[in-house]
């Protein structure tokens, strides 16, 4: 894990080696902080509570921004501070609880699986707690509940898995209606006002522009694979990992179905 990185004022990203994985620090009151998707391995995690213990900082409450095993992940060495998500989000993380497990298992193996996904429902326009105002833009694209934060005070949008510059759109295909899930989740992104800096929860920062950007390829790629039209997506190429390019293929399949 790359040391934590401060986006904004107040404002601290770390990133995981794994799938470029981000967690989010938010610092509040009193040596408080929110902490989002804390991943993804043991020892980034344990790097992460050092960082935190060195700034000074600890927990005070978790976001998870959406149910899959690499956006809730905890360690004893962050604490013990209540983790909370949208309501679907908790729904679908209990009833998977199992598949969640697994994955946690087979892909990070190591963490205490009694502290994966220990989330409380919140509901409401905003993350309560001791700290600069958290917004939530909550919807249902790539997961249930899926629960991003906004921070008007800096501008800065936690857009969870959507808005990457490394990932395709990942749609929940068990959902009734993916395609339009997926799209009213990249409106609500696309029309928070005055966001000057984007943290996708896998890849790089970036700039309102790029936050334009993306939300365009991301229309773009979904536009032509739901007509069933090819489309040279940037960020799938021959390198890009296997998983992706299953996933496209599953998405390509779905839509012909
Ligand atoms: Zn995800």
């Amino acid at each position: 894990m790359r040391r934590l990185t401060e986006v904004a004022p107040g404002v601290l990203v770390a990133t995981s080696a794994y799938a470029m994985t981000t967690s989010t620090v938010i610092v509040g009151s009193a040596g408080g902080c929110l902490l989002i998707d804390p991943a993804v391995t043991v020892a980034d995690l344990a790097a992460l509570a050092d960082e935190l213990a060195a700034r000074g900082l600890r927990p005070a409450a978790g976001w998870s921004t959406h149910p899959h095993w690499d956006h809730v992940l905890w360690s004893a060495g962050l604490g013990n501070a209540p983790r909370y998500a949208a309501p679907a989000a908790v729904t679908a993380a209990e009833t998977d609880r199992n598949g969640i497990l697994d994955e946690v298992t087979k892909s990070a193996p190591g963490h205490d699986l009694d502290l994966v996904g220990r989330l409380q429902a919140r509901d409401g326009s905003a993350i309560s707690w001791d700290g600069p105002e958290a917004r939530l833009i909550v919807h249902d694209g790539h997961a249930p509940g899926h629960g991003a934060v906004f921070l008007p005070d800096s501008g800065v949008l936690i857009a969870g898995d959507m808005c990457s510059d490394l990932e395709i759109p990942l749609l929940d295909t068990t959902a009734a209606d993916p395609l339009g899930d997926y799209r009213t989740g990249l409106e609500r992104l696309g029309s928070v006002p005055g966001v000057r800096q984007v943290i996708p929860g896998h890849g790089h920062v970036g700039d309102a522009g790029e936050l334009r950007r993306r939300l365009g390829l991301d229309t773009a790629y979904l536009d032509a694979v739901s007509a069933g039209r090819p489309y040279d997506d940037p960020r799938l190429t021959a390198d890009s990992p296997k998983w992706m390019r299953e996933m496209h293929e599953d998405l390509v399949r779905y839509f012909q179905g």
